[in-house]
């Protein structure tokens, strides 16, 4: 789950990093009377989960509290890449030196953590790698470890960092660890005219696996979901919505991961991934051919079944029982192979559906899927 700013911002804060001092409001009058706060003059700065707020105008500066208040009843009705905006920020404005980029990110590929540092902060960070590679830093991180003053030290100097920024880098790493997240990003990290260090923007994405320790956004109902992946993860599936018609269904991340690859490279495109895991009981095919069957711009849909330690008869007994729960309005290409394959299919032979075909292979029944799509 990714944070706001606002609330990154506040996290930042009780780790000891320097922010800008701001509130958060969903009024353009009570805008005014924060920047009236603050002293007058204040950034009014859009919050939603999404970055280059500055780009679309939702960054803007005001120069008195009137001002404030008109940019945050023109940000407010915005819409920035799909994010309505529901809530600005009104902070105390920065007299802004130099920016610079710091970050952490887990690195899957490698199994740990990577620090990204750069003096040229401000813009994206993936526009500054693409344009000039070598002004980003990347640092591996151990995620056991500590990271200590020397090894921040050693991020700060390699990227050009100024020697303040040491100390955010080692508090940005706690930021890291106590909340569980998995990307902590300060972009821009500015040096003020007055040479004080400040995050002056934030975005962390906290790791959905320590959701249950999570309980301080616990309350918080995210918003972005897709209706049917919220569906999908309250019958605790692990579904991704996709933009295409062919629906899909596999036991194991990997192999569901392969198929849709398959599927595309029949040229139809998957509408989802759904990954049911190990235990494929009629109770979780049911679950799952309901959800990939709501979708409306499904027309097809394919499960993709190796059968292991869950074999291949009691997937088919599982999609049998499923199917009296579920009615099913769209044809349905079935492979299973594996642990006792041949059993499987004879349970689907034996209680035969006109809308059920089976396949042997991944490559036939992709395409079998793929061709009941496109003829729909
Ligand atoms: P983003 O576009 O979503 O990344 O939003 P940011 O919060 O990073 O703001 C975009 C840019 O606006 C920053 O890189 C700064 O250059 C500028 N900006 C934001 N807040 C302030 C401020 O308090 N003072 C000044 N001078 N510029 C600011
Ligand atoms: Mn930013």
């Amino acid at each position: 789950m990714d944070l706001y700013e606002h609330q990154a911002r506040e996290i930042f804060s009780e780790h000891g990093i320097v922010v800008p001092r701001a509130e958060v409001t969903d009024s353009p009058e009570r805008a005014r009377e924060i920047a009236r706060r603050l002293g007058g003059r204040a950034v009014v700065k859009a919050q939603v989960k999404t970055g280059g707020r500055g780009k679309a105008g939702g960054v803007a500066p005001a120069a008195d509290p009137a001002a404030a208040e008109a940019a945050a009843r023109r940000i407010l009705g915005m819409d920035i890449k799909g994010h309505p905006v529901g809530t600005v920020m009104v902070a105390e404005p920065v007299d802004i030196e130099s920016e610079f980029y710091v970050s952490y990110v887990l690195d899957r590929a490698a199994g740990g953590f990577l620090a990204i540092a750069s003096a040229e902060g401000g813009m994206e960070i993936e526009e500054v790698a693409a344009r000039r590679p070598e002004a980003v830093v990347r640092v591996p991180v151990d995620p056991a470890g500590k990271l200590t003053t020397a090894h921040a030290a050693h991020i700060a100097a390699a990227a050009g960092l100024p020697p303040q920024a040491v100390d955010v880098l080692v508090r940005l790493w706690e930021v890291l660890v106590r909340e569980d997240a998995l990307l902590v990003e300060v972009n821009p990290l500015v040096r003020t005219a007055e040479g004080r260090i400040v995050a002056l923007d934030g975005k962390v994405t906290l790791d959905d696996n320590a959701r249950f320790r999570q309980t301080r956004w616990g309350g918080e109902k995210d918003e972005q979901h897709d209706p049917l992946e919220a569906a999908a993860a309250a019958k605790g599936l692990h579904y991704v919505k996709l933009d295409g018609e062919v629906g899909v269904i596999g036991n194991g991340a990997g192999l569901v991961m392969s198929t849709l690859d398959v599927v595309a490279g029949c040229g139809a495109r998957p509408a989802n991934f759904l990954d049911i895991g190990g235990g494929a009981s009629a109770r979780i095919m049911a679950d799952g051919l309901s959800v990939v069957l709501s979708d409306p711009a499904v027309k097809s849909v394919l499960v993709n079944v190796f059968g292991g330690i869950t074999a291949c008869d009691a997937v088919a007994e599982g999609i049998v029982h499923a199917l009296d729960t579920v009615r099913l309005t769209k044809p349905l290409v079935v492979r299973l192979d594996g642990n006792n394959a041949a059993r499987g299919r004879a349970v689907l032979d034996q209680h035969a559906h006109p809308l059920v075909h089976q396949a042997t292979t991944m490559d036939g029944a992709a395409r079998r899927a793929a061709r009941l799509a496109t003829a729909a």
